[in-house]
């Protein structure tokens, strides 16, 4: 099954569904290693999106993410916002008046989106950020044979990155102001990006 702009969109709702209802928990962990606002930032910024793309009829799955991209930019302070923004509009712009995305489109906007993360956050493997649930789901979604498998590997893939940030030191953001101390904590950021995935998966499964 390819992914349409109503797979798209629905994966918006559901990714602003999961913001509120895990708003807490990531408030929680961005208490213990930053400033406690990971959660309500991404529940203000979701919240934003789809106000705004309740307002406006969306032409392709491209323009559903890049309306979210400018939502986010726009009522989001701190890293994250822009970081997801920037996802966001990388991914859109690759997908820019496609109506339905393969899986090697979808695998390229994927690349796209990622590749900006790291230009704007200059976040390698192993820094403790969102970037290490982002690439090995990225590493699933390259190895993937079709679609529906690709989503429910790269959401398993990136739940494993999230849980991979424990242990680590962080070397980007907040958190990594802490030194030793951000240790045994799961990074906030890597939690909402696997939340990310998790809804995509959800969304084409529907
Ligand atoms: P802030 O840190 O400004 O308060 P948030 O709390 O909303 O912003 O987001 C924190 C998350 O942002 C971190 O958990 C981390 O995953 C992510 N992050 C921070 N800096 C970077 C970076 N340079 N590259 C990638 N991700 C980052
Ligand atoms: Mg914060």
């Amino acid at each position: 099954m390819p992914v349409s702009q109503d797979t798209v969109s629905d994966w918006m709702s559901r990714f602003a569904e999961s913001m509120r209802e895990h708003r807490d928990e990531l408030v929680r962990l961005d208490t213990a290693i930053g400033d406690g606002d990971h959660g309500t930032n991404m529940d203000r910024g979701m919240r934003k999106a789809l106000e705004r793309l309740g307002a406006q009829e969306q032409s392709d799955a491209g323009t559903v993410l890049k309306t979210v991209a400018m939502a986010l930019v726009s009522s989001v302070g701190g890293a994250a916002g822009p970081l997801y923004g920037t996802l966001f509009l990388q991914m859109g712009t690759a997908l820019a008046g496609k109506k339905e995305v393969d899986l090697q489109d979808y695998v390229a906007a994927w690349q796209k989106g990622v590749q900006g993360v790291q230009a704007r956050g200059k976040a390698q493997a192993g820094d403790k950020t969102m970037v290490d649930a982002l690439l090995p789901a990225l590493q699933a979604l390259e190895g993937a044979s079709d679609l529906d498998s690709a989503l429910q590997d790269a959401a398993a893939a990136a739940e494993q990155g999230m849980r991979d940030t424990i242990p680590l030191v962080a070397r980007k953001g907040r958190a990594s102001y802490l030194g030793e101390r951000a240790r045994d904590h799961q990074d906030p950021g890597a939690t909402s990006t696997y939340y990310l995935f998790q809804t995509a998966a959800e969304a084409l499964a529907r």
